[in-house]
């Protein structure tokens, strides 16, 4: 096996075999950039060392090989007393982790290398800073020993010289800092640092592979649904230094602003120093566009080499490159993480420069980042004073009380409040912290910073560098310029867009996007006024384009005309799911009751003829709202009993009148029905066609209300298209009584008022054995909508209502599923049942028509399953209206 790549053997679609950074490496290595030369250990060697607790047995050798000709490529000799070649030992795997795994710099020196270093260099400061950095990256990532002694003691020096900065430390200081980080390193581990270079590697690399399994890592992976199992790739590279004096530096760019698409030098800076101090946001950069005047020559060449890198990858392009001496390295470069409203702008805006076409445009957006850019954002006013402007890392709006440490953020928040971590810098601990937070705040690093970069992947709102902020994590609290001190539990604003920062609660606005569907914003117009802008325009033209290419239709679930209104501005074709029990609360539920307590058929047929012109009512707004689309009916599904009052409640009220010796006839029958009706699993009870079933005209009703609201839209020159649904249906017979009745109900209406409603009469799918039995089904019905709420609940035997807060948490740890079933559909087992049910059915009646309506249809993954098992369309709430037509767009290409 070959388990071990040089840079130029490889290239960017080897992403799983080399890692996205090693796949890169090498197709910057191919376009003859100037990358320094170096190899890539696959992360099938990681995948074997984590299986088999080694390395393979060839991988020694392969490396020994690739290490002889970098040896001989650079003319030096790993850790060579005289002249020493160096490598840094990164992590890469196949999908991006920022900053979740390992990395190591400097490997090769050890005591007399560093004096090589220093006099090939001419710097004794440089090869000493250098040494240092290795002994803590190695003793912290490669040795488990932990960062803070390292970190107190590099303090105490810079103490003891009267000093903040590293740059102040000369050096003596820095040979100080060795002998001091030295002996930690004997202390903790028993043995000297390792003093030979090739061990140093070997080490290091082990190390990479063992970071795969940190506890960050594994957290970052089930959050990004990233496999388990992937395993990194090592890329071991040859050194070039950013810490050589004032002519060196390094620095992370984009080809482009992540944040709003906008073109223009986007990026970070910072003079004399290596990699991690950016990205870790130690010290403050510089804007990229400084370099211009530090270094013009270096800076002219990066702005070429983006321009060719993004033309090359037709893509927003983030790079890190390092300037040694005056000469420019690229260190790494990816398709760069953006944010959701920049990822509709570039999508266009490569469109327009004729890198992509529109069918290319819209794979490149998601239904997630869709949806995030429907959240609304602040507005000015209200209470709140702005307390300072930070930098606006990742956009949105959040408001939560403030909490200093990533411990504090998830137990906040599992007391169900909403918070705001604030830090002065995050690192890679804080990510259960960032995950459990409304939006983060830091008061230091850039936008390439840790907690800007990952905020912005995980879609959440970010202000970083607020630099004004005196952040204390100590006392759990920090101050603002103007002396106001905001303590743990304070109620914070921060606005991930403009970066400002506000104390006390700041009102909220409708986004732009959600304005837009409403129709409030014209994307043909760029007026001031009114007008749209690119983000708008460019949301527009990649919708109407999902919408052109996509098969599946999409429909809404609604139940109000005001929301079957809205969901057809946001383009939903007709009702999947009108859920008729919402109409038969508030006043309502006094006739309900009235109909479960009848006593005899004529009290039963009052309540029912009390109903029915309220039902007909409903359905007559919701017609005239949805006028030509269809608008599917749900009959009655919940236990009649969700409609009475709580047993225990009303059993505690008749006792207490009896108590008082003034018993309450009216509860007393009340409360017999009540436990006459009580189920211990009411999901399972006397439910969906049930009801209809046993409940005398209580479905002839609905239909008789349906079949005239569709009469008279008529007569008013309407087009109204009803179609009936049968909830819960589990054998054919079921629906054959009730279409029966239907059938009657329906030819006596048209009887009645003279004109011809036929509405389709179809069932949900909802219950296992419907599946299985939906060749039979299908005979009787015209359509299937699947219930894959119910369809979940009963084919996995999971509550609906009670698995998730209960348990469902842990079964996410233990890694049993990596997502919720109810929130996006298990293809293998409950869609397995849907795709047997598909197919029975549309064999029985080849015109059968196929929707679904449980929630995962607003699910952009659960969105492709359903158009890969061929159904008709799916339907879901009207803010998932939009992202649903998206992924059926990107389903189709
Ligand atoms: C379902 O079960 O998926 C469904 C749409 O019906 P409800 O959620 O109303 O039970
Ligand atoms: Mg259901």
């Amino acid at each position: 096996t070959k388990w071990v790549y040089d840079f130029s053997e490889g290239n960017k679609g080897q992403k799983d075999l080399l890692g996205g950074k090693g796949a890169n490496l090498a197709e910057m290595t191919n376009l003859g950039l100037p990358v320094p030369p170096g190899f890539t250990i696959t992360t099938d060697a990681c995948r074997h060392y984590l299986e088999h607790g080694g390395t393979p047995e060839e991988l020694a050798a392969q490396v020994t090989e690739h290490l002889t000709a970098l040896e001989k490529a650079m003319g030096k000799t790993l850790g060579a007393a005289g002249d020493p070649l160096l490598v840094s030992v990164r992590s890469g795997a196949a999908a991006s982790m920022p900053g979740m795994m390992e990395t190591v710099l400097n490997v090769g020196l050890n005591d007399r290398s560093v004096q090589g270093l220093a006099a090939q260099s001419g710097s004794e400061r440089f090869a000493w800073d250098s040494y240092r950095r290795l002994i803590q990256m190695f003793g912290k990532t490669v040795l488990g020993i932990d960062g803070e002694l390292f970190d107190e003691a590099f303090d105490d020096v810079k103490r003891e010289q009267g000093t903040e900065s590293d740059l102040d430390l000369d050096a003596e200081h820095l040979q100080d800092v060795v002998a001091r980080f030295d002996a930690i390193v004997r202390e903790h581990t028993g043995a000297d640092f390792p003093q030979d270079p090739r061990e140093q590697m070997d080490m290091a690399i082990n190390a990479v592979f063992d970071s795969w399994n940190s506890d960050r890592a594994i957290i970052y992976r089930r959050r990004e649904r990233i496999p388990s199992d992937a395993g990194t790739a090592v890329n071991v590279c040859s050194m070039v230094f950013g810490n050589l004096g004032a002519d060196s530096g390094t620095g992370v760019a984009f080809t482009r602003d992540p944040g709003s698409g906008a073109h223009g030098v986007y990026g970070d800076y910072l003079q004399n120093a290596q990699g991690e101090d950016v990205v870790a946001g130690i010290r403050n950069t510089v804007p990229l566009a400084d370099l211009e005047r530090i270094d013009r020559d270096a800076y002219d060449e990066l702005m070429t080499t983006m321009a060719r890198l993004e033309s090359h990858y037709r893509d927003l392009c983030d790079i890190e490159f390092t300037i040694e001496r005056n000469k420019l390295w690229m260190l790494q470069t990816r398709v760069g993480k953006r944010t959701a409203g920049a990822a509709f702008v570039i999508a266009t805006q490569l469109v327009d420069e004729g890198l992509i076409d529109m069918d290319e445009a819209v794979r490149r957006v998601t239904g997630d980042q869709l949806a995030q850019l429907m959240f609304p954002r602040f507005v000015s006013g209200g209470e709140a004073t702005k307390l300072t402007q930070g930098m606006n890392a990742s956009p949105g709006a959040a408001v939560g009380r403030a909490v200093f440490s990533s411990e504090e953020a998830v137990a906040w928040a599992g007391r169900g409040e909403k918070v705001v971590l604030v830090r002065r810098e995050t690192n890679p601990d804080d990510l259960s912290g960032m995950i459990a937070a409304e939006g983060v705040l830091t008061s230091r690093g850039g936008k390439t910073s840790h907690a800007a970069v990952v905020a912005r992947g995980m879609g959440k709102t970010c202000v970083c560098g607020a630099e004004e902020l005196q952040v204390n994590t100590k006392e759990k609290k920090f101050t603002a310029p103007d002396g106001t001190e905001v303590s743990e539990g304070d109620v914070i604003s921060i606005d991930g867009s403009t970066g400002k920062v506000w104390l006390g609660e700041v009102p909220v606005e409708p986004s732009s996007v959600v304005r837009y569907f409403e129709g409030e914003i014209d994307p043909d117009s760029t007026d001031a006024d009114g007008g749209a802008d690119d983000l708008v325009r460019s949301v527009h033209r990649i919708l109407t384009h999902a919408d052109e290419v996509r098969r599946l239709d999409v429909r809404t679930n609604a139940d109000t005309p005001e929301d079957s209104a809205r969901a057809r501005r946001f383009g939903a074709r007709g009702i999947g799911l009108c859920r008729t029990e919402h109409m038969f609360l508030g006043d309502r539920r006094q006739l309900v009751e009235k109909l479960i307590l009848a006593d005899g058929d004529a009290e039963r047929q009052a309540a029912l003829d009390a109903l029915e012109p309220l039902q007909k009512q409903d359905f007559l707004e919701i017609f005239e709202a949805m006028d030509g689309l269809p608008v599917t009916i749900r009959l009655l599904d919940p236990p009649l009993h969700e409609f009475l009052p709580d047993l225990t409640e009303l059993s505690v009220r008749v006792a207490l009148a009896e108590e008082r010796g003034e018993p309450d006839e009216g509860n007393l029958r009340l409360l017999a029905a009540v436990r006459g009706m009580h189920e211990s699993n009411p999901m399972l009870g006397l439910r969906g066609v049930r009801l209809g079933l046993v409940v005398p005209g209580l479905f002839a009703m609905q239909v008789r209300a349906i079949a005239e609201a569709a009469c008279e839209r008529k007569q008013a020159g309407g087009d109204p298209r009803p179609e009936i649904m049968i909830p819960l249906v589990g054998a054919v017979q079921e629906l054959e009584a009730i279409r029966e009745e239907s059938g009657r109900v329906l030819a006596e209406v048209c009887e009645e008022c003279g004109i011809d409603v036929r509405p389709l009469i179809g069932t949900m799918i909802e219950v296992p054995r419907a599946a299985l039995t939906a060749g039979e089904i299908a005979c009787s019905a015209e359509f299937f909508s699947f219930g894959t709420n119910d369809l979940t609940q009963m084919t996995w035997g999971f509550s609906r209502d009670d698995v998730e807060a209960a348990f469902f948490h842990q079964y996410l740890d233990k890694g049993i599923f990596g997502i919720s079933p109810f929130e996006s559909l298990d293809r293998e087992g409950v869609g397995r049942l849907v795709q047997i049910a598909a197919e029975a059915g549309r064999s029985a009646r080849p015109d059968l028509k196929l929707g679904i309506c449980g929630e995962h249809g607003g699910d952009p993954d659960s969105v492709h399953f359903f158009h890969e098992v061929g159904l008709d369309y799916v339907s879901c709430s009207p803010f998932r209206v939009p992202v649903a037509r998206l992924e059926a767009g990107r389903a189709a290409l």
